[in-house]
């Protein structure tokens, strides 16, 4: 039967377990100097080695053989513990078994010595799940349990636990793990597997577990399963494989909304989405990106080691990278990455049209001024001043001076045609009602008729939206069949001094 790489290689010994160094390094002098704790408990985010250090721990202080308190492995009391056949070791997965019986039960035994062991080790997984009622018979027990109980409570949510808990117990905290270290477990484990794979794609998949040994170890699994040729695996390998976006894209994107180009960046986020890639992982990884600009941004410049020994994207040319940075200042960065973490926010709560508010989060990317927040304002002067010290920009007070002597004209300029409201719009409304990410922005508009224009006069961004290629067609599609007349869409912008159209873009980006 084929075993996952993660249970296959769980660290066996305290010296095996990577990254975890304060921990294993305490708990190794307790053990070897016989003054272990009667209550332990080990908290941190999944994969950390929580659950392997509780099993090493429960080794350590029954192994025939320590060594420097490590457990041998090899002894009948080290093995049973392994292949989990050893009565006095219980381990309790507090999701399933959070009831007050279960730990009534559990205490009642408490009572009797071990039967074989030197120490019965209760191993309480997910902690934070037992109820009140369960957490007050177990706090009885742990305030004076009988010298051969060892417990070890493993938590993810420490902030679930009461304090009354958490004080009975010596705590150890289990932090993610550094993406160079997890790289190398993977590096270490594909070599011992037989499976090929380069340091760039180990870093990547390193930086996709998230400190987490095991999520690295099942990624390597994955992206390693099905081959069945022995080729090397690579960084572009595992982007195929997990729909990671190509880096390309990403840049294209970034270097289109630098030219504040809505249309060509809502063509890169097209193609993202025709390639069915998730929108949400997609999110995160220009949230991610973002993230490395302002990095490389705010170190000092012949750190290239340094960034691309962090990078999400280690692959990057930091050239091109470089090029990118000097388009956006540090504000519009942290706009940017405020902006993508609202999306993310939303998207991630709501299921419908989502590609609507990610197209919306991509102009409002592309425009700053369609943000009134306080980051959007700080990114706009910081952009102005930017372009003063380039050089790029005459001071505004002269611009208002030019413009002022030609606007009077264009603004007095009437419409030589006379508008009309078009009668229809109710039912040209109720037409498009099916196509949810479109109609909002119409029921904002107003059609007049204008010979044979029909004039929509909506906000800037509704022009964006409703203006692209195909939602204009299914507009005029919808007016011809209503009015029976052939018309062409022209888009106009409404001219309002209300706050409308912000609110309800925050509305609905928020
Ligand atoms: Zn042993």
């Amino acid at each position: 039967m084929y075993q996952a790489l993660y249970r296959k290689y769980r660290s066996r010994t305290f010296d095996e377990l990577a990254g975890q160094d304060i921990v294993t390094t305490v708990l190794k002098k307790q053990a070897a100097q016989n003054r272990v704790s009667h209550a332990y408990l080990f908290c941190g985010t999944r994969g950390t080695g929580k659950t392997s250090s509780a099993k090493i721990l429960a080794k350590a202080v029954n192994c025939e053989n320590p060594s420097d308190g490590n457990p041998c492995n090899e002894c009948g009391n080290c093995r049973s513990i392994d292949n989990g056949t050893a009565i006095d070791v219980l381990e309790i997965d507090a999701a399933s078994n959070n009831r007050v019986a279960d730990v009534r039960e559990l205490i009642d035994e408490v009572v009797y010595p071990p039967s074989v062991l030197k120490k019965r080790v209760y191993i309480i997984d997910e902690v934070h799940m037992l109820s009140d009622s369960a957490f007050n018979a177990l706090l009885k027990t742990l305030e004076e349990p009988p010298e051969y109980v060892l417990f070890i409570l493993a938590t993810t949510e420490l902030n679930a636990l009461p304090p009354t808990i958490i004080s009975r117990c010596m705590r150890f905290d289990f932090k993610r793990i550094d993406p160079e270290i997890l790289s190398g477990i993977v590096l270490n484990v594909a070599e011992k597997e037989n499976i090929k794979i380069n340091t760039d794609a180990s870093m990547l998949i390193a930086r996709l577990a998230d400190g987490s040994a095991r999520d690295a170890l099942s990624l390597l699994d994955a992206c390693s399963a099905g081959r069945n040729d022995n080729t090397e695996i690579t960084l572009f390998d595992i982007q195929q494989q997990l729909g990671i976006t190509n880096n390309d894209i990403i840049i294209n994107l970034f270097e289109a909304i630098s030219k504040k180009n809505i249309a060509l960046s809502l063509d890169y986020l097209n193609q993202v989405h025709k390639s069915s890639k998730d929108l949400n992982v997609f999110l995160v990884d220009l949230i991610s990106f973002v993230r490395d600009l302002l990095i490389v941004k705010s170190i000092p410049s012949g750190s290239a080691d340094y960034v691309k020994e962090h990078f999400f994207f280690s692959s990057f040319a930091f050239d091109k990278l470089n090029k990118l940075i000097t388009a956006f200042t540090t504000e519009t960065l942290l706009y940017f990455s405020s902006v993508l973490e609202e999306s993310l926010n939303y998207i991630s709560r709501f299921t419908v049209n989502k590609k609507t508010f990610f197209e919306l989060t991509i102009i409002k990317l592309c425009d700053i001024t369609l943000s009134e927040s306080p980051k959007a304002l700080l990114a706009r002067i910081s952009e102005l001043e930017k372009k003063f010290g380039d050089g790029q920009a005459t001071p505004i007070i002269n611009k208002r001076i030019e413009k002022s002597s030609a606007e009077p004209d264009i603004i007095k300029k009437k419409e030589t045609v006379q508008e009309e409201p078009l009668a229809v719009f109710p039912e040209v409304l109720e037409e498009l009602k099916p196509h949810q990410d479109i109609y909002p922005f119409i029921k904002m508009s107003r059609m007049y008729v204008s010979g044979n224009d029909a004039v929509l006069y909506c906000d800037k961004l509704g022009i964006n939206i409703l203006s692209t290629k195909e939602n204009k067609k299914l507009i005029e599609d919808a007016l011809r069949k209503i009015s029976k007349q052939e018309l062409s869409l022209v888009f106009r912008e409404k001219n309002t001094t209300s706050e409308e159209p912000h609110d309800l873009l925050d509305e609905i980006i928020i």
